[in-house]
Formats: C-alpha cells, sequence, structure tokens
C-alpha cells in the first residue's frame, strides 16, 4: 500500500482540511476538526488539520503520534504542537 497524500502543509488557508485525493488536487476544502500529528516519510513530522472524514487518511499517513481537536490556536501563526492542544507563543 502507498502512502495516502495528505496535502502540503496548510498555510495559507489555515482551519481548512489538508487532504487532497492526489497532488495538485483541489483540496477537501472542509473545516478542520482534527489536529493529528504524523511523521510522514515525505515531510517529516507534520501537524495536520483533517475533517472528520479525513482525519482516519491523517493517521494512517505515518506513525500516528497524536491528536486533538482543532481550535483557532491551531492556525496561530507561532503555536506550538502540544498533546492536549496547540498553545500560542507568549512574546
Ligand atoms: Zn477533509
Ligand atoms: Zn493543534
Amino acid at each position: 500500500m502507498t502512502e495516502p497524500w495528505i496535502g502540503d502543509e496548510n498555510t495559507e488557508r489555515p482551519g481548512i482540511c489538508a487532504f487532497a485525493p492526489k497532488p495538485g488536487d483541489e483540496g477537501c476544502g472542509a473545516p478542520a476538526t482534527r489536529h493529528i500529528m504524523s511523521e510522514s516519510a515525505i515531510y517529516g513530522l507534520v501537524a495536520l488539520p483533517t475533517c472528520d472524514i479525513h482525519a482516519p487518511v491523517a493517521r494512517a499517513a505515518g506513525p500516528w503520534c497524536g491528536e486533538h481537536e482543532y481550535t483557532s490556536d491551531c492556525s496561530a501563526r507561532w503555536s506550538r504542537w502540544r498533546l492536549d492542544g496547540c498553545v500560542r507563543d507568549s512574546l
């Protein structure tokens, strides 16, 4: 089984499911509900925003490292990943 494509790290449209059927395709576009950290062979360690439907795809993309509910802090530019939810860096 080949590794499913899970999309580029989404910095242009934060809060949107990163799933795309294959490279270059238009992405899912649904609002993200889960934030899944996975170690992808393609991207290394990445945190992927996904909708409920595509969360299993992201979980299967590589060794699953954790996930939490997607919140506005997940899309904050300087937020850091934590198992119980992303937190913004206090500058
Ligand atoms: Zn999706
Ligand atoms: Zn998060």
